[in-house]
C-alpha cells in the first residue's frame, strides 16, 4: 500500500471566528474581498485556504475533507483555488508574457515544495515581491469562469509585498482596479502581517478580519499532533512562539533561522550589558555593512531577551521565555540593578529600531547606534 500524499496541516483554533465566517458564507453575506491580518505565522494563509475549501466543499458539513473538491484543495490542486505569494524576481531581463510565465513556473515549483514539505520554513532574507506580471495573471484568470465549482478563490498572501520598496505601486494599483469591480464568481482573500503598508484604497475595498495569536496551549497541540515533538521541547517552543505556529516551528529547528536570530540577539544583549563599549562595537562589526532585511526578526528576538531580563529582575522566572539562559539573565539583572522603567525604555528603543530597519540602513552603523543607546538605558553612567 502506498502512503497518501502529504497534505498541509489543517487549520486549527479560532472556532468562533470560523463559525461566523461560515455563517456569512452560507448567507451570501461575505464580501468578495477580505483581508486577513495578524502577526507573522499565526495561520492567516491556512485560514484563507480553509475559507476557500469551506465555500467549495460539496459535502454535508463543509469543509468535509472527503469530497472531491476538499481532497483536491487539501492537495493544493484545486483548479478554482489560486494561491499567490511573494516570489524572488526570475533571473534574466524578462518582461511581459515571458515574465508572467516565469513567475507562474516559479509559483508552481513553490507549491510542489510546499506539498512535499508543508512545514518547511521560508527564507526570510530572500528579496521577494508580488509583481505587476502576477497581478495581470490573476486578472486574466479572474475574468474566466470557475473550472469546477460555483466560485473561484484568489488567495494573495503577504499582500504588503505588492508595493516593493524600490518600485512604483503599479502592481497594487492593478490589483485595486480588479477589486473595484470584482468579476462575478471571483473572490479575493488577501493576507498581511503589515496591513498598514497596504494602499489605503486596497484596505478600504476589503473586509478586515483580524486573526489573533493562538494560545501557547494551541501551539503546543499543533506541534504535538503535526510534528510529533517531545513534550519538553514542545512546551518551550510553544511559549517562545508567542502564539505563532510559524515561530514555534522556527524554534524547533535548532540550526534554523529563528534559533540563529535568537543566539545573535543574545550576543547583542550581552554586549550592551557588558558595560564595555568595545564589546558593542565588536558585536556591530559582525554585521554586514549592507542589507537590513534580516534585521527585523533579529530585533524581535532582542526585544524578547530584554523582556526576559525584566522578568528576571522582578524575580518572575515563570515569565522568562528563554529559560535556558536564566543564570545569565539573573546575574545581569542584578549587576545592572535593572528596574522596570528602564526595561520598558529599552524595549521601546528596539521597537523604534525595528521601524527604522524597514528602510535602507547600514546594519553595522545601525546596530552600533542601537547598542550604545541600550547600554546607556540599561547601564546608565553613575552621577557624581
Ligand atoms: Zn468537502
Amino acid at each position: 500500500m502506498t502512503s497518501p500524499p502529504p497534505t498541509p496541516p489543517r487549520f486549527r483554533g479560532h472556532a468562533d471566528l470560523r463559525d461566523s465566517l461560515q455563517g456569512a458564507l452560507a448567507r451570501g453575506a461575505l464580501p468578495a474581498t477580505v483581508l486577513i491580518h495578524g502577526m507573522p505565522g499565526c495561520g492567516k494563509q491556512s485560514l484563507a485556504l480553509w475559507l476557500a475549501r469551506t465555500r467549495l466543499c460539496t459535502g454535508e458539513h463543509p469543509p468535509c475533507g472527503q469530497c472531491t473538491s476538499c481532497r483536491l484543495a487539501l492537495r493544493l490542486e484545486h483548479p478554482d483555488i489560486h494561491w499567490f505569494f511573494p516570489l524572488p524576481r526570475p533571473r534574466g531581463s524578462l518582461s511581459g508574457g515571458r515574465l508572467s510565465e516565469a513567475l507562474e513556473t516559479a509559483r508552481h515549483e513553490r507549491l510542489a515544495e510546499y506539498r512535499a514539505q508543508p512545514l518547511r520554513q521560508e527564507d526570510a532574507t530572500e528579496v521577494k515581491g508580488i509583481y505587476l506580471a502576477t497581478v495581470l495573471t490573476i486578472r486574466r484568470r479572474a475574468h474566466r469562469r470557475p473550472a469546477m465549482g460555483p466560485e473561484q478563490f484568489f488567495v494573495v498572501a503577504d499582500a504588503e509585498f505588492l508595493v516593493p520598496q524600490e518600485a512604483s505601486p503599479e502592481a497594487a494599483n492593478a490589483l485595486l482596479k480588479l477589486l473595484e469591480e470584482p468579476p462575478d464568481g471571483s473572490r479575493f482573500v488577501l493576507t498581511s502581517s503589515k496591513p498598514g503598508s497596504l494602499l489605503d484604497t486596497i484596505r478600504s475595498r476589503a473586509l478586515p478580519i483580524h486573526l489573533p495569536p493562538l494560545s501557547a496551549r494551541e501551539v503546543a497541540a499543533f506541534l504535538r499532533d503535526e510534528c510529533g515533538t517531545e513534550p519538553a521541547v514542545t512546551e518551550q517552543a510553544a511559549i517562545q512562539s508567542q502564539g505563532s505556529i510559524g515561530a514555534a516551528l522556527g524554534y524547533l529547528d535548532t540550526d534554523g533561522a529563528a534559533s540563529r536570530q535568537r543566539d545573535r540577539a543574545l550576543g547583542l544583549l550581552q554586549a550592551a550589558a557588558s558595560g564595555r563599549r568595545a564589546d558593542s562595537y565588536r558585536a556591530a562589526l559582525e554585521f554586514r555593512p549592507a542589507g537590513a532585511r534580516g534585521l527585523l526578526d533579529m530585533l524581535a528576538a532582542l526585544q524578547l531577551w530584554i523582556r526576559d531580563l525584566g522578568a528576571a529582575a522582578l524575580g518572575r522566572d515563570d515569565c522568562v521565555v528563554n529559560a535556558g539562559e536564566l543564570p545569565f539573565l539573573r546575574e545581569t539583572a542584578q549587576r545592572l540593578n535593572v528596574v522596570p522603567h528602564r526595561v520598558a525604555r529599552a524595549v521601546g528603543q528596539v521597537e523604534e529600531a525595528r521601524m527604522l530597519a524597514q528602510g535602507n540602513v547600514n546594519p553595522q552603523l545601525f546596530i552600533a547606534g542601537l547598542l550604545l543607546a541600550l547600554e546607556e538605558t540599561l547601564n546608565p553612567p553613575e552621577r557624581q
